[in-house]
């Protein structure tokens, strides 16, 4: 699988197509005949980021770190407790997505497609391919007939598909096939932000990286920018230019790709990249085993809400929340990495190079 250049429309400067601020989704925890609230899971808890014009940036974290309703909120697919999103197409005024009503939520949902997880599920069985790639065309710009058609069959080449087998149900085609027919229904209506959760999970490991250079290759054809979710390391150091690390409904490590690969700067960052597997199995890394499972999203710890798993805490640690702010202080990091660690700047954490096992 080819590896991205990481330095193209990543740098310094790019546009934003995305800016997000304290974002937030609480989920209530009711209970009893009369469901009185007795809690909140804050399974996105005052996240901010952006996203430049044209890269691609992974978004990683274990299962339940909140990663998948960052991505719903984008598109309001669950509506945010708080906070802001502001979308800015380029052919058009930016729009607030928390704020847009039913019209400018289209103009939103049209831009910003999404690529799912699993295309078993994604795909209506009793629709012909034609039909659920075209659906969107159908319905959002009244396309039909040889329009239609030429369309949908230039949508399938641009995907790997036979123009041909148009007519065939979703059943007919393997695993990877209907992940690519996912991709062309999420390109079908031009799409300037494309959000890819978890799209090669559900399928064989023999099939994945083609699917993964398929993404790649209609990035690049495209100019579309990518936000990546996935909780596959080897995935995001292929295809990200930039990483945003979650852990319990927030972030807490943002940056290049290389500089969180080479220099991580939390220590969760750490422990995570020493699970990736490796090209050469004499040169495992040395795995980093963490405390204990991942804390339940509705009992956040106080404090860190690492340090219940953290070699590396301190007293300190289990009292203030540490900020995700501005790290690289040692001379180890470049502008744009943000680390939430107390002692970002004083521990030496292991990059993937140091962590490589002798040969
Ligand atoms: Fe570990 Fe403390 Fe840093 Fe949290 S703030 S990651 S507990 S060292």
């Amino acid at each position: 699988m080819a590896e991205r250049d990481g330095d193209g429309a990543s740098g310094a400067g790019a546009a934003d197509v995305l800016t997000v601020r304290g974002l937030k989704k609480h989920f209530p925890i009711k209970r009893g005949i009369l469901k009185h609230t007795v809690g909140w899971i804050r399974a996105v808890d005052d996240v901010s980021f952006q996203v430049r014009r044209g890269e691609t940036l992974g978004l990683v974290g274990e299962s339940g770190s909140g990663k998948t309703t960052v991505l719903r909120l984008l598109v309001r697919a669950v509506e945010p407790t708080g906070g802001h999103v502001v979308f800015r197409p380029h052919d058009g005024p930016p729009i607030d997505v928390v704020a847009a009503d039913r019209e400018a939520l289209k103009a939103v949902r049209r831009r910003i497609r999404v690529v799912f997880q699993d295309p078993e599920s994604s795909l209506n069985p009793r629709m012909t391919v034609r039909r659920v790639i075209g659906e969107p065309l159908m319905v959002n710009d009244g396309m039909k007939g040889d329009r239609l058609d030429d369309a949908v069959k230039r949508l399938m080449r641009m995907v790997g598909l036979k123009p041909e087998q148009r007519s065939r149900y979703p059943y007919a085609f393997s695993g990877g096939q209907r992940q690519r027919i996912g991709v062309a229904r999420a390109l079908a209506l031009d799409p300037q932000l494309l959000l890819a959760d978890e799209p090669t999970s559900a399928l064989d490991v023999s099939v994945q990286a083609q699917i993964l250079n398929l993404l790649l290759d209609l990035q690049r054809d495209l100019h579309l920018t990518v936000l990546f979710v996935t909780h596959d390391l080897s995935v995001i150091r292929h295809m990200t230019d930039r990483v945003a690390v979650m852990y319990l409904g927030n972030f807490v490590e943002v940056g290049e790709r290389r500089d969180i690969f080479r220099r991580p700067k939390h220590p969760y960052t750490e422990a995570l990249f020493s699970g990736i597997p490796q090209p050469n199995p004499h040169r495992p890394l040395k795995r980093i085993i963490l405390e204990g499972d991942i804390p339940d999203v509705a009992k956040v710890p106080a404090g860190c809400p690492f340090h219940t798993r953290c070699p590396y805490r301190q007293p300190v640690c289990e009292e203030e929340p540490p900020p995700l702010a501005p790290a690289g202080g040692d001379g180890h990091g470049s502008a744009g990495h943000l680390a939430a660690c107390h002692f970002a700047d004083e521990l030496r954490l292991k990059g993937e190079d140091d962590l490589l096992g002798s040969a």
